[in-house]
């Protein structure tokens, strides 16, 4: 007897966009309905693929930003490149009720299991932040325990995504803290000067090597790749970070 073909992680499914915010200027969120969703990690992502009307193609890679409370929803926060192809679409151009196609959920190592006794840094850059919340939001859903600190590097105040969600966190899920890092302007008042994440900033607002956290970076690759350097000189066990490149360059 033929059996009914289960769709698999593989599989592309139609999404309905059902809902959009504005996160900022640049960066909007959008709530996807996709039928049969088969949940997914903190941290997973998953392909968008888009078809002009002439059959033209193109696919990116974006982080899921909501915990898996709901089997038939999922956000993605999108980060506008002026000069990118799929992002503007998805800022500025697609509207309620539109299709786009999506593959997942994918990857298996850049994602945070409740059952991790660890603590947890989080360390984000830009959008960044995004597979970052997705951590944040589960830890909230489920009531977990581990600390959590979240180190976010933006480069103004405007340019903060969740940024009234993110004191929400720290106000009603106990053990989760947030340090901001501003690149190019701080807000009036702000203690430390704008500048890129350096040592200092790791070692000042991060936590040391010997209270053995699991630590997560993501944000543009030149981001990650200093940040993940500084973890590993200030005496962090490569094996407990894990890295998330986005692309480009902070
Ligand atoms: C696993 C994964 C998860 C991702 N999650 C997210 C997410 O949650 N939100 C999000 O906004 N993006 C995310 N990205 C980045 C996303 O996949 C696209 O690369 C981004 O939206 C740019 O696509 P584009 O078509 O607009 O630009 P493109 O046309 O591909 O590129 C335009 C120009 O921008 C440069 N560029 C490409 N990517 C970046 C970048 N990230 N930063 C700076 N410059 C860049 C290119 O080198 C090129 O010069 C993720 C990437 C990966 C690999």
């Amino acid at each position: 007897m033929a059996r009914a073909a289960v769709p698999g992680r593989l599989t592309w499914r139609a999404a309905t966009l059902a809902e959009a915010r504005r996160e900022t200027s640049t960066a909007r969120t959008l709530v996807l309905d996709v039928p049969d969703w088969p949940g997914h990690l903190p941290g997973q992502h998953v392909d968008v693929r888009l078809t002009a009307p002439d059959g033209y193609r193109a696919q990116r890679s974006y982080s899921i930003a909501s915990a898996s409370s709901d089997q038939s929803q999922i956000e993605l926060t999108i980060q506008k490149l002026d000069d990118g192809e799929v992002s503007p679409y998805l800022t500025d151009v697609l509207e309620v009720g539109d299709q786009i196609e999506v593959r997942g959920p994918v990857g298996g190592w850049f994602v945070w299991r409740e059952s991790r006794p660890h603590p947890v840094l989080l360390i984000g850059g830009g959008s960044g932040v995004v597979p970052l919340m997705a951590m944040v939001r589960a830890r909230g859903q489920s009531r977990a325990k581990q600390p959590f600190r979240l180190i976010y590097s933006v480069r103004a105040p405007e340019a903060v995504i969740y940024r009234e969600e993110l004191p929400r966190h720290v106000r009603d899920d106990p053990g989760f803290d947030l340090f901001l890092h501003y690149t190019r302007q701080a807000p009036d008042g702000w203690p430390d000067p704008p500048k890129r994440i350096d040592v200092a900033t790791i070692n000042s607002h991060g936590w040391p090597p010997d209270f053995t956290p699991d630590v997560f970076v993501c944000g543009p690759t030149t981001f990650v790749e200093t940040a993940a350097d500084i973890l590993v000189a200030l005496g962090h066990d490569p094996k407990r970070i894990r890295t998330e490149r986005f692309g480009g360059t902070s």
